[in-house]
């Protein structure tokens, strides 16, 4: 019996516990045992109760679960080869040679230095006396599958990662309220929304919003970015708008690459000399990244997780390995270290302020 192993890497989003119920029972269904390895690489490193059987019953109910029930976490040893011999070791032992990571591109680039060292991990393990050339026999190929798991939609290669649109949901619902009060004084907020480089969520709360004005970080404001957004902020309120929302994401930047923070605006807007409006600041954090799955997440994991598996059985030494994204909202697999590199590469040109050739970059579409 084939054995397919699912583990949640990385920073956690919701939907993530939509794919390991997905992963585990589409295994099931095709015959495959199912094991689950908790927390992150640090399970597969300890092994032991952190790499557990999983039973159809196991995942009841985990559709409506926030966050991941399996426990992912940031693991040191992962990145130095020794943790990942332990790790070999301990799949090994658990007869397991096909496994499915859902997490970031950190967590996707260790799985394929993970899939590339294998064979020498193994030639290793023999040559040192951990294992016997019989008991590694089976095992000299390891397939592995990515998901992608993250609040930010910052991976190129795919239109939406498992998680953004429940992050989304959330900022939307917490700039509502945040409306009500602000309208009820007639106060401005400035609110910080997450992404890391990516200014997906700002943009996408914006619009969804209509807020007054959006920091990304893709698109730096021009260097009069001060009077502009003033300007458009005394105009609204001379339509009688009686509420001012101001959204930041977190890695917002000027054309010189300082940071744009929540401060600086709010001090802008609170000017005694400009518009003197009553300013507080909102910054959302982890409220983001926890609660519930919106359907489209539940459902993006569950197509995605039931995809991944079919991928991972369909892998061989010579197929590369993949991910599964979500393209024009068809499911497709794509070549995972592309996508990989290509995100890196764009988080890179933006930190250098290279914003048309990062954007030119994320446009383009890797070949499968
Ligand atoms: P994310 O997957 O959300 O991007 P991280 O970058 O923190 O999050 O990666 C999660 C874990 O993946 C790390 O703690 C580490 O165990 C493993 N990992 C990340 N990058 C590498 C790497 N280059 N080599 C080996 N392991 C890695």
């Amino acid at each position: 019996k084939k054995k397919v192993a699912f583990m949640t890497s990385g920073g956690d989003s919701p939907g993530m516990n939509a794919a390991i119920r997905a992963v585990v029972r589409m295994a099931i269904y095709l015959g495959c045992d199912a094991y689950c390895i908790y927390e992150g690489y640090e399970g597969l490193v300890q092994g032991g109760k952190l790499i557990r059987k999983m039973e159809w019953n196991d995942v009841r109910g985990y559709l409506s679960e926030g966050g991941t029930l399996i426990g992912t976490a940031r693991c040191m040893a992962f990145y130095e080869r020794p943790g990942r011999l332990t790790a070999a070791k301990n799949m090994i032992l658990n007869g397991i040679d096909a496994l499915i990571i859902c997490g970031g591109d950190g967590s996707l680039t260790g799985a394929d230095k993970f899939r590339q060292e294998w064979p020498s991990l193994v030639k290793e393990l023999v040559s040192t006396g951990s294992l016997t050339k019989e008991q590694v026999a089976p095992y000299q190929h390891l397939n592995i599958v990515g998901l992608v798991g993250s609040i930010d939609n910052d991976l190129s290669g795919t239109d939406a990662t498992i998680g953004c649109y429940s992050a989304l949901a959330r900022i939307c619902e917490m700039v509502d309220y945040i409306e009500a009060t602000a309208s009820s004084h007639s106060r401005a907020f400035v609110i910080e929304v997450m992404g890391r480089h990516c200014g997906w969520l700002a943009l996408m709360a914006g619009v969804a919003t209509g807020a007054d004005f959006v920091f990304i970080p893709e698109k730096p404001r021009e260097d009069n970015w001060e009077e502009e957004m003033c300007q458009i902020i005394k105009q609204h309120r001379h339509w009688g708008k009686r509420k001012t929302i101001v959204i930041i994401a977190e890695g917002a930047r000027d054309r010189h690459g300082g940071k744009i923070t929540p401060d600086m605006v709010k001090n802008l807007l609170a000017d005694k000399k400009g518009l003197a409006l009553d300013t507080r600041i909102t910054t959302l954090g982890h409220v983001q990244r926890g609660g519930t799955a919106v359907a489209y997440d539940r459902m993006l994991a569950t197509l995605q997780g039931v995809e991944a598996v079919k991928a991972v059985l369909d892998a061989t030494p010579e197929t590369e390995t993949c991910f599964i994204a979500i393209t024009e909202n068809k499911i497709t697999r794509k070549p995972l270290m592309s996508a990989v590199k290509e995100t890196q590469e764009v988080a890179k040109l933006i930190e250098e302020q290279q914003f048309d050739k990062a954007m030119a970059l994320r446009d383009t579409e890797f070949s499968d």
